[in-house]
């Protein structure tokens, strides 16, 4: 019956993520031990205050609609954590609160991209992003980094990915899935290219700017003066504070992206939750030193996953600087054949450890960049300890 459904969802790729974390569930039911090291979803449960918060929202009656693009509250603190925590100054016009980063990423494609448009994709770039592109008509163009450089892209290569049909440049830092943070020179490297280019926007996706491991200091491509007004800045709270299911996520764009954005969402999802948007009012507005616990094990996670993967021959990484993944290199793989099956590629690589390890991963591919796979450690050490140990046997 597929030819009964639209073009667009036939050619629509599930979100890889997704559907690996859906195939764990599914072996771990049938009675198989999957350790699950796919999903990018804190291990860890949303801090009480926030829950109370929600609690009380329930016994205060919030239960009608809200403003399409949020309470007049959660924007004045979206505002306040911008500041805070950004140095950027945004006016409730530009903040757009949506169901989850997720939407809000959609709505700005579906805001801006015309049939045939380009945006630039640094690779690797989150598994959603290529697809949220073609559903909006955009041509996803992916710029290759290499881990060497630690998956940055430089701004030649931005340079030379730019054409006459360039609209948008898309990228997360701290990267998922490389964990990769562009520092500020970095970034003022790739603003100084775009100098040239006045009406590429920019979608800077700093979902994970919370989970920083020290190492280079977060910076956002709106703090430019020159770059403020085209570019989109894109979080919310589902990484930072373990929200994952509240589904909350915020823009704070030029007026006139949050005011076609605001259309959208008022033709598509009458905006946000209530309830989860008066929770995140007390999220933003509590100091962010209030889930640095959660970094802090995240950061001895990385450690431990680090050693442990390379002392295995073969996997090759970079040292993330934020986010909860690795991403190493698994080409040394490829070719090597087990029971009759040759692995080929990423995908044959992260089915052979499904398989041969029970440890659920996610492949490269699905990420703009095929010599790798991703691997959570949003996972308890107990958890690291285990999958590392059958992935190093299970390709011995
Ligand atoms: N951007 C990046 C880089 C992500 O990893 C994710 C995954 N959660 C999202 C956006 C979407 O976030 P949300 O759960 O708020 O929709
Ligand atoms: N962003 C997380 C990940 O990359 C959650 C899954 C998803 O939203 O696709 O694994």
């Amino acid at each position: 019956m597929s030819d009964q459904l639209s073009e667009r969802i036939n050619n629509l790729v599930p979100s890889a993520t997704l559907e690996m974390a859906a195939k764990a569930r599914e072996l771990r039911a049938s009675g198989k031990d999957i350790i699950g090291l796919s999903l990018g979803e804190p291990d860890f449960n949303t801090p009480d205050y926030i829950k109370d918060a929600a609690i009380q929202a329930v016994k205060d009656g919030y239960n009608s609609y809200t403003p399409v693009d949020g309470y007049v509250e959660l924007k004045d603190a979206i505002i306040t954590k911008f500041k805070r925590d950004n140095g950027l100054n945004y006016e409730r016009a530009q903040i757009v609160v949506s169901t989850g980063a997720k939407q809000a990423l959609y709505n700005v494609a579906q805001a801006c991209l015309n049939q045939g448009d380009e945006v630039i994709l640094p690779c690797p770039y989150w598994v959603s992003y290529s697809d949220i592109v073609k559903l909006s008509d955009g041509v996803p163009i992916e710029v290759k980094t290499s881990i060497d450089n630690n998956f940055k892209m430089t701004p030649e290569q931005l340079e030379a990915a730019i054409t006459p049909k360039t609209k948008m440049l898309w990228y997360s830092s701290p990267c998922n899935p490389s964990g990769s943070i562009y520092s500020k020179e970095e970034l003022r490297g790739l603003a100084d290219v775009l100098k040239k280019y006045p009406k590429i926007i920019v979608v800077s996706d700093e979902i994970y700017e919370h989970i920083n491991y020290g190492v280079t200091t977060h910076a956002s491509m709106a703090a430019f003066e020159d770059m403020y007004d085209r570019t989109v800045t894109i979080n919310g709270v589902a990484k930072a504070f373990a929200m994952t299911g509240w589904r909350i996520g915020y823009i704070g764009a030029p007026s006139y992206i949050a005011r076609a954005c605001n259309k959208l969402q008022g033709q598509v999802t009458s905006g946000a939750n209530c309830i989860a948007q008066r929770a995140v009012i007390t999220a933003l507005l509590e100091s962010p030193s209030r889930v640095q616990y959660m970094v802090d094990e995240f950061k001895n996670r990385r450690k431990l996953i680090l050693e442990l993967l390379n002392n295995i021959d073969g996997f090759k990484c970079n040292e993330p600087e934020g986010a909860f993944y690795v991403y190493p290199d698994v080409t040394a793989f490829f070719g090597k054949t087990f029971n009759g099956k040759t692995i080929n590629n990423a995908s044959d690589f992260a089915m052979y450890l499904l398989e041969e390890a029970n440890v659920a991963t996610v492949t490269g591919d699905a990420f703009g960049n095929g010599n790798s796979i991703r691997i959570s450690y949003a996972a308890s050490e107990e958890h690291i300890r285990e999958a590392i140990s059958r992935i190093s046997d299970s390709v011995e």
